[in-house]
């Protein structure tokens, strides 16, 4: 049996330093306030929307919703991001993504004001995650997965670390958190070879391939750490599963995160975090 990392643990020693800044803030006149741009309807953009906007409201955050149509302009959109940037009454941005085909995607996060870059999505945020110097702010969701790992304590100097998943939003600026609390990282893709093996030698393992339940009981053994970021739909079952098959890894490891229920709340809060630090670094 398992220890569940469960997300509402984290979340509330998480929001409670949070709220705690937001009436800090407060007290001195400030209003820390996140914008969100949205293009177009996408379900699950409003769901996690929705989310953020619940999230926000219970830890004091305002929020400014900038909703644009799916056929808005390049020029359109890079004068919202203008217009957010010279704000002083927004302190961080969430942009949806991925934006419709038309957008050139790089260009508009590029656009953003790195101190308004509040889930890494400008280069500058991603080179302060890679060069280990702190500029901008990470994403939110391997930030989520470091917070989960520091509030059940979980030592990661000298441990052997293993992420799946090199995508620049989780799997790549992951390996470089872990890398900098000194664990010794292994990065694994689509063309690994023998991944089970590789997992098995992990002692922290972090699943992000956007896989439902690809990790089965022959890529964990007891002891280990296992945070499941994967988020998708199982038709068959109408449920949210992870990248890890749970029922079948829970039982041989240490801990585990759930999903749902596990890094994807903590992300959320993580967010709310990041415009907090975004208000307090404006002042
Ligand atoms: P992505 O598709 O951009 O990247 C997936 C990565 O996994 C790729 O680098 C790919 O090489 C690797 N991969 C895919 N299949 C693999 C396989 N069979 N074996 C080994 N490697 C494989 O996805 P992403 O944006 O990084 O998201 C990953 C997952 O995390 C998705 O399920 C997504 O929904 C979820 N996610 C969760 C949160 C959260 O807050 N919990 C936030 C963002 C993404």
């Amino acid at each position: 049996m398992a220890t569940i990392f469960k997300g509402a643990e984290v979340n509330s020693a998480l929001n409670a330093r949070i709220a705690a800044d937001v009436e800090a803030l407060k007290s001195r006149g400030v209003e820390p306030k996140l914008g969100i741009i949205r293009v177009g309807e996408r379900p699950d953009d409003l769901s996690y929307e929705r989310t953020a906007e619940k999230r926000a409201e219970k830890l004091g955050v305002a929020v400014e919703k900038i909703v644009l149509p799916e056929d808005v302009s390049q020029a359109e959109l890079l004068g919202v991001i203008k217009g957010v940037n010279e704000n002083p009454l927004i302190h961080g941005v969430l942009l949806f993504r991925p934006l419709p085909k038309h957008l050139d995607e790089d260009a508009v996060c590029n656009a953003l004001a790195p101190e308004k870059d509040i889930d890494g999505i400008t280069d500058l945020s991603c080179a302060g995650v890679f060069a280990g110097k702190g500029l901008g702010f990470a994403p939110c969701t391997p930030s989520a997965c470091m917070e989960i790992l520091e509030h059940y304590g979980v030592e990661l100097r000298g441990k052997k670390a293993v992420v799946i998943g090199r995508s620049l939003v989780v799997g790549k600026p992951a390996a470089m958190m872990l890398l900098k609390r000194n664990a010794t990282v292994t990065v694994c893709h689509t063309r690994t070879a023998d991944l089970p093996a590789v997992c098995r030698e992990a002692d922290v393992l972090i699943a992000a391939a956007g896989k439902a339940r690809m990790v089965t009981a022959d890529f964990v053994r007891p002891g280990q750490i296992v945070i499941d970021v994967g988020i998708n739909w199982d038709e068959q079952e109408q449920k949210l599963v992870g990248d890890v098959d749970f029922d079948a890894v829970e039982p041989i490891v240490a801990a585990i995160t759930p999903v749902p229920g596990g890094v994807g709340t903590v992300t959320t809060s993580m967010l709310i975090g990041h415009v907090v630090k975004a208000a307090k670094k404006a002042e």
